[in-house]
């Protein structure tokens, strides 16, 4: 089968490599329908050393079930399934917590024999745990959207929930990208009254706008955090939407949260220490996050999803062929593209 391969910085490749399989009787095999090229996949687009054998990538797709395993019971052969980014058992102490990413016997898309999720077809490890039924066929015209809950939707999501965004608050979303747009939307899904949205894209805030975004700061820096105190009488912000991972965009998100409000971060840290500590401490900032538990809130945003009420497949703004992916990734990179939808 055709599946995509990063060999080094720059080098991704689609390769014939061996047919995916069922190994362990709780593995389902998924012939994949779209995938996704992740905000993740960049770091290693970016810098990853060269690598003889390459690293398989993918970790967003959604695609009907082949075959199950015999201890499979939740997914049949022919069911239409999405998967998050992460596998994950569903019955471990973490999964019961709603913290798949933790599960004690989960893991990770495109490692050991593990297939990526950029590629023709997937073996789904913990079948019962990790997979969602789709009530839809694979062609759907909501599948890019059923496709974010892999990971982007429920990403944002997370940010606002540990950000504790609720009816009549204000939010700043930092960062403009898939996992921003989609915070805007979860955090007007929420009820937020206000939502300021920091990015400096004009098709991406354009974008923002329409998903419930009432207010723009294209500033950057000390800028920006003047900017969103002047929105805000100088008080600040409830609730921020990290979702960026610079040290820049962590700080600005800690410098314009309100005294007692609360900072969600989703953005992958590309730093070790949190900057801002002193005077977060003295105004009872909280702050929390990580990766999302995208499998943990399937089930609360799947229903809004398919009536249409959240749409966030819309941060889609180009699809292409898998022999394509190669040059999704690059237009990614350059931002070119918000999110690149590929279609098997
Ligand atoms: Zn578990």
């Amino acid at each position: 089968m055709r599946a995509t391969v990063m060999y080094g910085a720059g080098d991704v490749r689609i390769e014939i490599v061996p047919d995916a399989r069922l190994i362990e009787p709780t593995d389902a095999l998924v012939t994949v329908a779209r995938a996704a090229i992740c905000g993740s996949d960049l770091w290693p687009y970016k810098t990853m050393e060269r690598s003889d054998n390459g690293r398989r990538m993918g970790h967003e797709f959604v695609g009907v079930v082949e075959a199950v395993g015999t201890d499979v019971q939740t997914v049949k052969a022919g069911d239409v399934v999405v998967s998050p980014f992460l596998w994950s058992d569903g019955t471990c102490v973490f999964c019961q917590e709603g913290l798949q990413t933790e599960c004690l016997h989960g893991g990770r898309y495109g490692s050991d024999d593990v297939d990526g999720g950029q590629g023709e077809a997937v073996r789904v490890p913990q079948a019962d745990g990790t997979l969602v039924v789709l009530p839809v066929g694979a062609d759907d015209a909501l599948m890019p959207s059923l496709l974010t809950l892999s990971d982007v939707m429920g990403t944002g999501h997370h940010a606002a929930v540990v950000a504790d965004v609720r009816p009549g608050k204000t939010v700043a979303v930092v960062g403009d990208g898939a996992v921003g747009l989609c915070g805007v939307i979860a955090a007007k899904r929420l009820g937020a009254e206000r939502i300021i949205l920091l990015g400096s894209h004009p098709d991406r805030i354009a974008l923002g706008t329409e998903f419930g975004a009432t207010d723009i700061v294209s500033e950057r820096g000390d800028e920006a955090v003047e900017r969103v105190h002047e929105l805000t009488h100088g008080l600040g912000a409830h609730s921020v939407l990290e979702c960026v991972g610079l040290e820049e965009s962590t700080l600005t998100a800690l410098q314009i949260a309100r005294p007692g409000g609360a900072v969600g971060r989703v953005g992958l840290p590309q730093e070790d220490s949190v900057p801002d500590a002193i005077a977060t401490f003295f105004r009872n900032v909280t702050i929390g996050g990580g990766p999302a538990p995208a499998r943990a809130y399937m089930e609360e945003l799947l229903p809004d999803v398919l009536e249409g009420t959240i749409e966030p497949g819309r941060v889609f703004d180009r699809s292409v062929p898998l022999d394509e992916v190669p040059d999704g990734y690059r237009a990614m990179n350059e931002r070119e593209a918000i999110k690149v939808l590929i279609e098997l």
